[in-house]
């Protein structure tokens, strides 16, 4: 006899509800970290005759063919530090905590943070400590030593930038981090492009230390790849879980291609770190709103009744991030991707009739 779903399924799934990705059909799409420009029309054809020649009745190259090489020269990843691709950075989260996933073990991230730190936790059976942040999204050293004392977590993921609050952590308090923590330290710079600072130059020459990034927020989502450079005992461990063939034939060459022309997209990087600074001074100027200093391509603001401001942002067909709901610090919190200037005076023509 058939069994039902519910008497199979692990009840802590059961139990979850799926990541919400909502349809954005028709509306300015600002709610996903996504770079809001295509590529130019004749990089569009060039990529084009590549994908042509593209052998897609192969498996790909397990070994990226090349790409890890032009990250390394593109992402100024050490010499001594090796190179593990993902299908997006959650496919290395998840597993650098299979990886980890010894019984008993505990992942540790602050909260608000990524949610995937979290869930990956759920899906390996692994404990799970979440470190409150200040009110203000600023990190709590103290705090966080303590809770690394004593838990002894098999690894913290810190974002730096942090998602959904944009902000970076303070380096001395990172460093400190890195020294006291005994297990693995991951640093996610998911946004890096946008920040001011980073720690790839540590990757590879701290025993503890992993850096992991990603081509999604400079402008390729769609091909999903993320990378994690760390030292080469971590990586080969971390190697030997992933499926073979994780990173498929398509994105092997449209990464490659894009990393050939990684100026367009350095290019991009910088004028959004500039319409970050208006749309951010544009937002600060409304009545009761607080924005949070944002190093990423994101700005999350605080103000009463966030919820009506979503829904008549969402009836102006403008699709942002409701953060309410989502962490009891996030309550009234409403995130905007840095879209291109056209999108981003539209989002502000409809705050400008919303607050008149
Ligand atoms: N890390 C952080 C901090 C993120 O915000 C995101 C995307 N929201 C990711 C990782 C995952 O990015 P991707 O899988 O697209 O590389």
């Amino acid at each position: 006899m058939k069994q039902p779903v519910d008497q199979l399924i692990r009840p802590d799934i059961l139990a979850m509800k799926a990541y919400p990705v909502a349809d954005a059909a028709g509306f300015i799409k600002l709610d996903a970290m996504e770079n809001p420009w295509r590529l130019s029309e004749s990089l569009l054809a060039e990529l084009g005759s590549l994908l042509a020649e593209a052998h897609i009745n192969r498996y790909p190259d397990p070994a990226g063919g090349g790409l890890k090489e032009m990250l390394r020269v593109t992402a100024g990843i050490p010499a001594g530090a090796d190179i593990l691709l993902g299908n997006g950075s959650d496919e290395l989260i998840t597993l650098i905590t299979q990886a980890l996933a010894r019984p008993g073990a505990t992942v540790m991230a602050l909260e608000p943070s990524f949610v995937m730190y979290r869930l990956n936790a759920v899906f390996s059976r692994v404990n799970y400590v979440g470190v409150p942040l200040n009110q203000d999204f600023s990190l709590n050293l103290p705090v966080l030593l303590d809770a690394i004392a004593k838990n002894q977590p098999a690894v913290i993921f810190l974002a730096y930038p942090n998602n959904p609050t944009g902000n970076r952590y303070a380096r001395e308090d990172v460093l400190a981090v890195l020294e006291t923590a005994r297990g693995l330290v991951v640093i996610d710079e998911a946004y890096g492009p946008f920040a001011d600072d980073s720690f790839m130059s540590l990757a590879g020459s701290m025993d503890n230390l992993i850096v992991m990034r990603t081509l999604s927020k400079v402008g390729l989502a769609g091909i999903r790849l993320g990378y994690a450079a760390g030292q080469p005992d971590w990586i080969h461990e971390l190697d030997k879980v992933r499926a073979p063939y994780n990173v498929n034939v398509l994105t092997q060459i449209t990464a490659r291609f894009a990393l050939t022309h990684s100026g367009v997209f350095e290019e991009q990087a910088s004028q959004l770190r500039k319409e970050r600074s208006h749309l951010a001074e544009a937002l600060s100027a409304y009545p009761g709103v607080t924005v949070y200093p944002s190093e990423a391509n994101f700005l999350t603001m605080r103000l009463p009744d966030a919820d009506l401001l979503y829904a008549w942002l969402k009836s102006r067909r403008i699709l942002i991030k409701n953060l309410g709901g989502m962490h009891p610090m996030l309550e009234n919190c409403l995130r905007f991707t840095v879209g291109s200037p056209e999108e981003n005076r539209a989002v502000i023509a409809a705050l400008d009739e919303y607050f008149q």
